[in-house]
């Protein structure tokens, strides 16, 4: 097997339409593949000495995350914890830190089953990519509806979510964090005055390709049955007695969901309120 190392994307593609030819960004997705004893390719396309798309750039109300941006890398920044709580938590549930240190965002999203699809769908996340035919950007929910193959992805932007937004990351694997999940599910519930305004919902796991779960949107009976938060609660959410720090309380976990499901309080509890 001969490893390949491109300057540009241009020089990337015209590698890969060569043959058989695979990319290559961390490696360590591959390593998983290799290990089952899938087949190797001839050569491996290693797109990390491509300049420009490494980093975590804020751009406006989002940040724009390079490709070849490794989860450990995104893990240990600051900004990403503040603003991004839910896909920092994603992150810290996928691998363990020695793989995500070489593990990148595009192989994830690349791969269509990572562990952190549910959450950057319940994002919102875009993707930027490259093919021989162009340069494209497509909601992340389209993109992976999309054939696979013959794409390089440039960059994965993910929009700050709103000032009341409340969130939840479950992931159900054979070890928590250290192998890929059984089942991984996030979502972000916006609430306005109370109900729930907008709510984005996604599961995967497995060999799944996660979707987002449109049905289960603000009108979804199960939703829309209660309030979604006290006043009381939506009052700290707002920031009311939030001096301190202004954004501790913008997004918060889910408690888990009920046996009921739909995220309500079990009944005893909501009654004791
Ligand atoms: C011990 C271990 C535990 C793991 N645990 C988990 C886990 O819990 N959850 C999880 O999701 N994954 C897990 N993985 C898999 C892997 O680490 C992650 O999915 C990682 O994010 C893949 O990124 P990579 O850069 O290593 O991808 P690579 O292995 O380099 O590539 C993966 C695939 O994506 C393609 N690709 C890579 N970059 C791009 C790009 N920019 N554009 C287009 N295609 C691209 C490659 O051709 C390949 O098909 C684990 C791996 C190991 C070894």
């Amino acid at each position: 097997m001969q490893v390949l190392h491109p300057a540009s994307i241009a020089d990337a593609l015209a590698m890969l339409a060569g043959g058989d030819a695979r990319l290559v960004a961390g490696g360590t997705a591959l390593q998983l593949e290799w290990a089952k004893g899938l087949p190797k390719p001839r050569s491996l396309v290693d797109i990390g000495q491509i300049g420009g798309l490494k980093g975590i750039v804020p751009a406006g109300n989002e940040f724009r995350i390079g490709a070849l941006t490794t989860l450990g890398a995104l893990e240990r920044d600051a900004t990403v914890r503040e603003e991004l709580p839910l896909l920092a938590a994603a992150i810290r549930a996928t691998a363990g830190p020695a793989v995500r240190n070489l593990a990148t965002v595009g192989g994830n999203v690349a791969g269509r089953t990572g562990c952190l699809l549910p959450a950057l769908l319940a994002l919102d996340a875009r993707v930027e990519s490259s093919s021989v035919v162009g340069r494209r950007t497509l909601p992340l929910s389209e993109w992976l509806r999309q054939e696979p193959g013959g794409e390089i992805i440039e960059a994965i932007t993910v929009p700050v979510p709103g000032a009341h937004v409340r969130w939840t990351h479950r992931k159900i694997g054979l070890r928590a964090a250290f192998t890929p999940s059984v089942i991984g599910a996030a979502g972000i519930i916006e609430i306005v005055d109370g109900r729930v305004a907008a709510a984005r919902l996604a599961v995967g796991g497995g060999m799944v390709t996660p979707p987002r779960l449109r049905r289960a949107g603000p009108a979804s009976p199960c939703l829309r049955r209660r309030p979604a938060v006290s006043r009381r609660r939506l009052e700290r959410f707002a920031g009311g007695d939030r001096g301190r720090d202004r954004r501790a309380g913008r997004c918060l976990p889910f408690r888990p969901l009920s046996p009921q499901g739909c995220g309500q309080r079990p009944r005893a509890r909501a009654e004791r309120r």
